[in-house]
Formats: C-alpha cells, sequence, structure tokens
C-alpha cells in the first residue's frame, strides 16, 4: 500500500478540470490520499482578466472523478483572500477527515495585465490579494491542524504555486510576477518555521502549462502581438527544449512526490517544472 494512503490534503483552485489543481486531486487520490478540492466557484469580479475562474458544478465533477478512484473527496467553495472562509475550509476537513496532512496552494490569478505604466491600482491589489495573501491566510489557518496531524503521524507537506514568471518576468505581468516572487520568500521564511514539526514547505514554479489559463495567456498575446494563435503557441513552444507545453500532469507529479516520505529532506525550495523554458532566450512581444 502507498504510503500516502489515507493521508488528507486540501488542494485549493482545484474547479477546473483541465487545471493544475485537479490533476493534482487526482494524481493523489491515486496514491490513496483522501482530498478536499477548493475554489471560488463564483463569477469573476468585472475587472477579471482571466475569465476561467471555476463555477461550482465543475468542482462537483472534479469531486467525482476523484472519488471515481476510491477515496473520498470533499468540495468546498471558498475564497482564498477570505480567512474566514478558508477557517472554515479547514475545519470542516478536521470535522470529516480527523487530520491534515497536505496543504496545495494552488490557486492564483492575474487580473488586468497591462505594461506598469497603465496598470490599474486594483488590479495589481487584487492580484496580490489572491496570489499572496491567499497562499499566507491558507498557511495560517491550516497550519495548527497539520502540527497536530504532524505530532501524531510524523510528518506534514506545503506545495505553494508560484511560477516561471517569479524568476523570468515578463512584460505586462509585472504584478503576477512579482506575486508568484512574494510565494518563493513566503515559502523560504515558513519552510525554516515549520520544519521543527516535521512540516516541509516548496514552492513549484511552473512554466508553459496547458490548462485553460495558459489558453487565456496566449490568446492574449495573440491579441498584444497581433499574431494568430497558432503562431504565438508554436513561438512558445520553439522556447522549451522538450519541445512541447507542460501538462497539469507533469506538475502534479512533482506535487506526489514532494508530498510523499521520500522528500523528507527537500524544503525551502523553488522547483523549476518547465521543460528547461528558462534556459531560452526571452524576447521582448513586439
Ligand atoms: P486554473 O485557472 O485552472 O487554476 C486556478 C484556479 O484558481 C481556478 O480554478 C480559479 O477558479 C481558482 N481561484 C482563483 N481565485 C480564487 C480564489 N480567490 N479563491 C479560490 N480559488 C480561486 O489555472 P492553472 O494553470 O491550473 O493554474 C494553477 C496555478 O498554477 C496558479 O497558481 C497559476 O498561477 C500557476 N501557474 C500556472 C502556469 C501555467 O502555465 N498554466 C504556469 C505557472 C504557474
Amino acid at each position: 500500500m502507498s504510503q500516502l494512503a489515507n493521508k488528507v490534503a486540501i488542494i485549493t483552485g482545484a474547479g477546473r478540470k483541465n487545471g493544475i489543481g485537479a490533476a493534482t486531486a487526482l494524481r493523489l487520490a491515486r496514491a490513496g490520499v483522501q482530498v478536499v478540492v477548493g475554489d471560488l466557484c463564483a463569477p469573476p469580479p468585472s475587472n477579471a482578466a482571466n475569465p476561467g475562474v471555476g463555477q461550482w458544478q465543475e468542482l462537483e465533477e472534479v469531486a467525482g472523478m476523484v472519488e471515481a478512484e476510491g477515496v473520498r473527496c470533499l468540495p468546498m467553495r471558498v475564497d482564498v483572500t477570505d480567512l474566514a472562509a478558508v477557517e472554515s475550509m479547514v475545519s470542516a476537513t478536521m470535522a470529516e477527515f480527523g487530520r491534515l496532512d497536505i496543504l496545495v496552494n494552488n490557486a492564483g490569478v492575474v487580473f488586468g495585465p497591462a505594461p506598469v505604466l497603465q496598470m490599474q491600482e486594483d488590479a495589481w491589489r487584487k492580484t496580490f490579494d489572491v496570489n499572496v495573501t491567499g497562499v499566507f491566510l491558507c498557511c495560517k489557518a491550516a497550519l495548527p491542524a497539520m502540527i497536530q496531524t504532524a505530532g501524531q503521524y510524523g510528518a506534514g507537506r506545503i506545495v505553494n504555486m508560484s511560477s516561471l514568471a517569479a524568476a523570468r518576468p515578463k512584460p505586462f505581468m509585472a504584478s503576477y510576477a512579482a506575486s508568484k516572487a512574494a510565494v518563493i520568500a513566503l515559502t523560504q521564511a515558513l519552510a525554516q518555521e515549520v520544519a521543527q514539526f516535521g512540516i516541509t514547505a516548496n514552492a513549484l514554479l511552473p512554466g508553459d502549462i496547458d490548462t485553460g489559463f495558459k489558453q487565456w495567456g496566449l490568446q492574449l498575446e495573440s491579441l498584444v502581438r497581433g499574431k494568430a494563435l497558432d503562431e504565438i503557441t508554436s513561438e512558445a513552444v520553439a522556447q522549451i527544449p522538450v519541445g512541447r507545453l507542460g501538462t497539469p500532469e507533469d506538475v502534479a507529479g512533482l506535487v506526489a512526490y514532494l508530498v510523499s516520505d521520500e522528500a523528507a529532506f527537500i524544503t525551502g525550495q523553488a522547483i523549476n517544472v518547465t521543460g528547461g523554458r528558462e534556459l531560452s532566450q526571452a524576447a521582448m512581444p513586439r
């Protein structure tokens, strides 16, 4: 039996079937992990640049797919920027499962990408609210339950979704890039604080993972640069040494490793999942 069997994970931003969160939930479920999948499940605010926020029905479908793997899955409507909502998610997890071993802070967005010269203050703040404050609030709310669980079972795992954008920021994406860089710093401070409880904390830097979010980004670039989507996609792939976009499963596999017992000595790291994209030269969009 897998050493992950019967552990319990919360995964935020898992409400889209083609997203990294859902793939991670499925991957952990296959290892026997019971999963709580959280997502906003609400229409995006009017100035949201990314229209693909998950809906309740899709989150329930994700939960159904996870349960088909033979584990229990609890779908939860949660806004990661709302401490009370995040605390309710943790309380519901403990009420349902009695333990919390794994936290995957995957929810992430970008509001109103634009050159800094034109970027709206509100869009900047909202991006930071979800991507940075959301990770902070989820860690803060989950840690008491995770420390209790680690005390009983010996280990806990936090994985925070940063982005290659943190290390290779693109024009028009300053808010997103800066927020994802903040996720790395937060993770590295946290890793030192929670090591005493047997909990590790690592940040992942995915790059060019083929999800709804990525497709939206490619479409935006296509509009900004006045080039066909196919051409923009081919250009992106040409900069990835592995020669393809990543899949959500590429990221999920690394999460599954980092939450396993084998990864007990890996903490405070920022790990690329990019097909080698960071080795290529970025060009300023024109
Ligand atoms: P996605 O849009 O499928 O996933 C993001 C999820 O976050 C959505 O389901 C959305 O509803 C949810 N969300 C947004 N605001 C929320 C809130 N306030 N509370 C709770 N949930 C909220 O996109 P994805 O590509 O699977 O992205 C997952 C994570 O990976 C994000 O943090 C993203 O920044 C990061 N990432 C993705 C890529 C990529 O190429 N796809 C690259 C680097 C980093």
